[in-house]
C-alpha cells in the first residue's frame, strides 16, 4: 500500500504547517496557540466534534466513519504530544524559533503535523467504520499531560478499545517503522536532597557541621543501590545530576542541595529502589551528624509497556504502507520516558517509532523533525485507521 495520493499531494502543505509550529514553539500546558490552530484546522477538515481544553490545553477532534458513530470497540484514539522544551535553537534555518529559550527540540511539531495530515485525509475519505478521536496532548516533557488529560475524563467522555502513539526517531532511515511488545521505555521520575548542617569559618570545621563531605558520601553510597541491590538482570540507572553548596573559598557552607534520577523498567524494582535510596541518604546525613529531607517528585512516568496484540496490529500496518525491509520488530528499548505510559496503564497500546534519518539527537540544540517523514507519519495514521477500522 503506498502513500495516498492526497497525502503525497499535500506535502507541501503540511511542510508548511511542521515549519509554523516550529517557529511558534510552546511549552507544556501553555500550547494555547498550538492547540487553537489545531481546533481550527479539525473543523475546517469537517470533524464531528473538536473537543478543547482538556486535561489543560488538550484538544480531542471526533471523527465519525462513513457508518455514523461507532461503540467502544469500534473506536480508537491516536494521540500526539504538542509542547516543546525550554531550550535554545542553535540553528539558523529559515522557520527558527521565534521565542529565545524555547524550541521544538524533540519533533513534537512533526508528531501534531503527522496527526492532522492523517486527520485531513480521513475526514476526506472517511473509509473506516467507526470512531477515531485525535487526541493533541500537552506537556509531555516532564508534564504528564496524558495523566491530566485521564484525570480530566478523556476516556469516559471518548470511550476507545486502543491507544496508539508514534515518536520520530533519529538516526533511523526516514519512512522507516521500529517498536517492540513489552517495555519500550523506561520509567522515570526524579529526587532533591537537601542536607542541613552548621555553616562558619573554614579554618574551624570543628565549629561546623560540613555537609558537603555528607554529600560526596551520599553520591559515592548511591552508587551501590543498582550494582548491589537490584537485580541484574533488571535494567536501572540511579544518577545524580545535580550538587549545589558553598559560594566562598573560606565559608563552610551551611546546606547542600543534591538532585537527580531514577529510571527503570518496572514500577516495583522503581519503588524498591527509593527504599534503598531513603535508608542510605538518612543514614549516612545521620553518621554526619546532618538533617535531611528527601523528596520524589510527583511527576512520575511509569515504563511503557506496549501491549502485544496492539503491537503485532501495528507493525502489519507498517509493513503494508512501508514494506517489510523498513519494519523492524524488536526495537531496542530505551531507558527515555513517555508519559503515553499512562495512556497504556488505561488500554491496550502501541508507541511506534518512526525514522528521522541522521538529524541532530532528541534534545539537542541543532535537533530538527525531517519534513520528509511527514507523509509516512500521516499515511501509517490512515493505515492504522483504515485496518483497525475496516469498512464492512
Ligand atoms: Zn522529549
Ligand atoms: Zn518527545
Amino acid at each position: 500500500m503506498p502513500i495516498a495520493n492526497s497525502i503525497a499531494d499535500a506535502a507541501d502543505q503540511l511542510r508548511e504547517w511542521r515549519q509554523d509550529f516550529h517557529r511558534h514553539p510552546e511549552l507544556g500546558y501553555e500550547e494555547h496557540r498550538t492547540a487553537s490552530v489545531i481546533a481550527e484546522r479539525l473543523r475546517e477538515f469537517g470533524f464531528d466534534a473538536v473537543e478543547t481544553g482538556i486535561g489543560g490545553t488538550g484538544v480531542v477532534g471526533v471523527l465519525h466513519g462513513r457508518n455514523g458513530p461507532g461503540a467502544e470497540d469500534r473506536a480508537i484514539m491516536l494521540r500526539a504530544d504538542m509542547d516543546a522544551l525550554p531550550m535554545q535553537e542553535v540553528t539558523d534555518g529559515p522557520y527558527k524559533s521565534e521565542t529565545d529559550g524555547k524550541m521544538h527540540a524533540c519533533g513534537h511539531d512533526g508528531h501534531v503535523t503527522m496527526l492532522l495530515g492523517g486527520a485531513q485525509h480521513l475526514a476526506q475519505t472517511r473509509a473506516f467504520d467507526g470512531t477515531v478521536y485525535f487526541n493533541f496532548q500537552p506537556a509531555e516533557e516532564g508534564g504528564a499531560g496524558a495523566k491530566a488529560m485521564i484525570d480530566d475524563g478523556l476516556f469516559s467522555r471518548f470511550p476507545c478499545r486502543a491507544v496508539y502513539g508514534m515518536h520520530n526517531w533519529p538516526g533511523q532511515p526516514v519512512g522507516s517503522f521500529h517498536t517492540r511488545a513489552g517495555p519500550l521505555m523506561g520509567a522515570s521520575d526524579e529526587f532533591y536532597i537537601t542536607l542541613k548542617g552548621r555553616g562558619g569559618h573554614a579554618a574551624k570545621p570543628d565549629e561546623c557541621i560540613d555537609p558537603i563531605p555528607c554529600g560526596a558520601a551520599i553520591v559515592q553510597a548511591l552508587q551501590t543501590v543498582v550494582a548491589r541491590r537490584v537485580n541484574p538482570l533488571s535494567p536501572a540507572v540511579v544518577t545524580v545530576t545535580t550538587f549545589e553548596a558553598g559560594e566562598a573559598y573560606n565559608v563552610i557552607a551551611d546546606t547542600a542541595h543534591l538532585g537527580g534520577t531514577v529510571r527503570s523498567f518496572d514500577s516495583v524494582v522503581h519503588a524498591e529502589i527509593y527504599e534503598h535510596i531513603e535508608r542510605i541518604v538518612t543514614q549516612v546525613a545521620a553518621a554526619h551528624n546532618i538533617e535531611v529531607t528527601i523528596e520524589r517528585s510527583d511527576t512520575f512516568y511509569p515504563e511503557t509497556v506496549n501491549d502485544a496484540e496492539a503491537t503485532a496490529f501495528c507493525l502489519d500496518a507498517a509493513r503494508a504502507l512501508a514494506g517489510e525491509a523498513n519494519v523492524h520488530d524488536g526495537a531496542e528499548p530505551t531507558m527515555g520516558s513517555e508519559d503515553f505510559s499512562f495512556y497504556a496503564l488505561e488500554k491496550p497500546a502501541c508507541f511506534m517509532l518512526i525514522g528521522n534519518g541522521d538529524s541532530a539527537g532528541l534534545h539537542h540544540p541543532r535537533y530538527d523533525f525531517d519534513d520528509s517523514g511527514t507523509v509516512w507519519g500521516a499515511s501509517y495514521w490512515a493505515t492504522v485507521v483504515e485496518r483497525a477500522l475496516p469498512v464492512a
